[in-house]
C-alpha cells in the first residue's frame, strides 16, 4: 500500500509498504481522511522532535522511517482477537497517544504526561496511508451524524476541548481568542458551546477573521493599527477578557494575550511556542492573573465527538480549505498549501481514496 514515510527533516517519501494486519487487541482501519497538522509541516521543515530518528522510541520501540498522519477517520475493516466495542464496518477515529499506562502520571489518569508517551504518526505508523493498524484502546466509534471529514477533526478538537476544560471558564465569561487558525477556530466554538459570554477574536489575516465571524465570534479585531487593550475594554464594559486562549504559539501573541486579559483572568497557552518571551509578570501580580498551558488530550475524545454530533462545533465544510489525494500530499499538501501558502488555508484533508 501507499504511505508517506518520515525519514527525518526534509526527507519524507511516498513509498509502497506492506499492508499491516491486526494482531490480538488490534484494529485495522481503511483510512478515509487525514488532516495535515502544523506538526507534520514542522517535521518536514526540520524535525519537530517527535520522530525517533537516531534510536527506537522508548515506548513504541519504533524508529524512522515511520508513516506520518495523526488526525484521521476511517472504516474498520478487520479486527484481531480480544477486540471489544468495535466491529467491522464501523466508522471510527483514533486517539493518537500511546501511553505506557504504568508510570506515575498514567496511573493518575494524566497520560499526556507519560514518561515514555509515544504517538501514532510520530512514534508509530500513522494515517497518511491506505490502511492503519492501531490498538483497540485508541479507537473511538463515530456516529452516523459525523461525516468522515468531520471525524478527521476529532483530534484537534480534543485539544480545544481540553483547553476550555483546563481554563475553568465560567458561564457567561468574556473570552478572547488570539489567533484564528484551525485550533483557534475550534477553541472558539468549544468556548461558545460551553456558555461563553462575548467572544472576541484577535486575528491579523482578514480571511481567518471572516471565518471566525461566520463561526460565532462576537467581534473580530485586527490587533495591528488599534490599541487592542482599549478595543476589548470598550466591548466588555472595561473588564477585558476573563479567559484568553493563546492559539498562535508566538511570543507577540502571548504579550497580546496579557494585554487583552482582565483582572483575575486566566490565560491559556494552547499554541506551541518554541521561543522564549519577555513577559511582563509584574502585570500578573496586582491583577491576580493566572497562566496555564494545555497540551493535547487525555479523555477528551468522547466530548469532542459529542460536539461534532450535535453540530455545536462546525468544521465540514467550514474549516476545510482543500481536499487532496495521498499522491499529492508531499508536493502540494505539505510543501505548497501548508508550507509556502499556509496563511491562505485552514485545514487540508488528505485521502488515499481520491
Ligand atoms: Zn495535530
Ligand atoms: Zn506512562
Amino acid at each position: 500500500m501507499k504511505a508517506l514515510r518520515y525519514y527525518g527533516g526534509k526527507d519524507m517519501r511516498l513509498e509502497n509498504i506492506p499492508e499491516p494486519e491486526p494482531g490480538p487487541g488490534e484494529v485495522k482501519i481503511k483510512v478515509k481522511w487525514c488532516g495535515i497538522c502544523g506538526a507534520d509541516v514542522q517535521e518536514y521543515q526540520g524535525g519537530a522532535g517527535l520522530l525517533p530518528v537516531k534510536k527506537p522510541h522508548p515506548g513504541t520501540g519504533k524508529m524512522a522511517p515511520i508513516t506520518g498522519g495523526h488526525e484521521f477517520s476511517g472504516q474498520v475493516v478487520k479486527i484481531g482477537d480480544n477486540v471489544h466495542g468495535v466491529q467491522v464496518g464501523d466508522k471510527a477515529t483514533v486517539r493518537p497517544t500511546i501511553p505506557c499506562y504504568k508510570c506515575y502520571y498514567c496511573k493518575k489518569g494524566q497520560h499526556i504526561q507519560c514518561a515514555i508517551l509515544g504517538s501514532i504518526g510520530g512514534a508509530a505508523d500513522g494515517a497518511f496511508a491506505e490502511f492503519i493498524v492501531v490498538s483497540n484502546d485508541n479507537v473511538y466509534r463515530l456516529p452516523n451524524e459525523v461525516t468522515y471529514e468531520m471525524g478527521a477533526f476529532t483530534e484537534p478538537l480534543a485539544c480545544a476541548v481540553r483547553a476550555v476544560k483546563r481554563s475553568r471558564m465560567e458561564l457567561g465569561a468574556n473570552v478572547a481568542i488570539v489567533g484564528a487558525g484551525p485550533i483557534g477556530l475550534l477553541t472558539m466554538q468549544v468556548a461558545n458551546a460551553c456558555g461563553a459570554g462575548k467572544i472576541i477574536v484577535f486575528e491579523m489575516l482578514s480571511n481567518r477573521g471572516q471565518m471566525a465571524k461566520e463561526l460565532g465570534a462576537t467581534e473580530v479585531i485586527n490587533p495591528k493599527g488599534v490599541d487592542p487593550g482599549r478595543a476589548i475594554a470598550e466591548l466588555t464594559e472595561g473588564r477585558r477578557a476573563d479567559v484568553v486562549f493563546e492559539c498562535a504559539g508566538k511570543s507577540d501573541a502571548m504579550l497580546l494575550s496579557e494585554t487583552v486579559s482582565g483582572k483575575a483572568s486566566t490565560i491559556v497557552e494552547v499554541g506551541t511556542m518554541p521561543t522564549t518571551c519577555d513577559f511582563p509578570f509584574f502585570n500578573l501580580f496586582f491583577r491576580e492573573k493566572t497562566i496555564i498551558a494545555s497540551q493535547g488530550y487525555v479523555d477528551e475524545f468522547p466530548p469532542a465527538i459529542s460536539l461534532l454530533t450535535s453540530k455545536k462545533v462546525r468544521c465540514d465544510p467550514e474549516l476545510i480549505s482543500a481536499k487532496i489525494k495521498l499522491d499529492d500530499i508531499l508536493e502540494k499538501g505539505i510543501k505548497e498549501l501548508m508550507g509556502e501558502r499556509k496563511l491562505e488555508h485552514c485545514k487540508i484533508l488528505v485521502s488515499p481514496e481520491l
